[in-house]
């Protein structure tokens, strides 16, 4: 098989059922693969057991399938896949890139600086070496500056220690964080456009950084406006943003193109109209600018 030059992905964390923050980021990317005659492989992002309801991995599964999203190959879930991220963690560990930090959250208060979406790490641990499975695992981030261009932002820089500091890769009750699983899946699932929302903009400097000390591609980077509440907060699963209702597709996906300014013919049916419609308003669509307290954190 001839792999596809352009491969997405919607990576979703089964902590809820899918609500419409997380259906416009699925139809952002799925839109964007399918435009460039793509793939769009789907991930349960299953990886922290606290933040798991149980059945939500399936209840997103049958939305998806129910609102007529296609997805090419099985879908991956990352709790299966600890063994992997154990691998990465040591190959950087290998490359001196890792170490083990004892700082509880209480002792870094009014120690800590703020950089682009919270805390930094002091560093306090920095100088340790060698393995502690007991403690907490951190990545020593570089002092570079990087630089990346987002498909709706434009050119993206951060300054890599100052802003983003030394993060967690394992935590201290052994669980791999999601900035290590994605760089690793979205690597092995040979993810070439990472379509998501803005939320996630301040996550991007580290995941490359993780990528660049690894040795894997960088996938282009796009990432959407996000909805908010009538607090200006993100919606999302935990703020328990209403679910979209599987039984009633065309609404909730006519709504998610209309947020990401997508206009549409009124005189759509059913799914299938939607589909071929949205496909074809897609390539070359303006989205509209991302607003609000994370329009560019990482350029404020
Ligand atoms: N699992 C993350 C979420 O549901 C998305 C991760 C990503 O797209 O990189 O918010």
């Amino acid at each position: 098989m001839v792999p596809s030059a352009c491969r997405g992905r919607f990576a979703p964390t089964p902590s809820g059922p899918l609500h419409f923050g997380s259906l416009v980021a699925a139809l952002g990317s799925y839109l964007e693969a399918r435009c460039r005659q793509g793939e769009w492989l789907l991930r349960i992002e299953d990886i922290d057991p606290p933040r798991e309801v149980t059945g939500a991995a399936d209840a997103i599964l049958r939305t998806l399938d129910a609102f007529g999203f296609e997805w090419d190959g099985p879908v991956i879930y990352q709790s299966r896949r600890t063994e992997t991220y154990r691998a990465a963690l040591e190959a950087l560990r290998r490359l001196d890139l890792v170490y083990p930090c004892a700082c509880s959250r209480r002792q870094l208060v009014g120690h800590a600086r703020r950089g682009v979406d919270g805390p930094v790490y002091p560093g306090t641990c920095r100088a340790h070496h060698g393995h502690d499975p007991a403690l907490a695992q951190r990545f020593r981030m570089p002092a570079d500056r990087l630089v990346f261009e987002d498909g709706l932002l434009g050119r993206v820089a951060c300054n890599l220690s100052y802003e983003c500091g030394d993060f967690v890769l394992r935590r201290a009750d052994g669980v791999y964080t999601y900035q290590l699983a994605v760089v690793v899946d979205d690597a092995e699932q040979g993810i070439s456009h990472v379509v998501r929302g803005a939320d996630l903009l301040t996550s991007t400097p580290r995941q490359i950084a993780l990528q660049q000390a690894l040795g894997l591609a960088t996938p282009a980077y796009l990432h959407l406006p996000v909805a908010l509440d009538e607090h200006g907060d993100k919606l999302s699963k935990q703020t328990l943003a209403r679910a979209v209702k599987a039984a009633r597709p065309l609404p909730a996906l006519r709504a998610a193109a209309a947020f990401l300014g997508l206009s549409l013919p009124a005189d759509i049916d059913t799914p299938a109209e939607f589909w071929s419609a949205a496909l074809a308003a897609w390539p070359g669509h303006r989205l509209p600018p991302i607003r609000g307290r994370r329009a560019n954190p990482c350029n404020p």
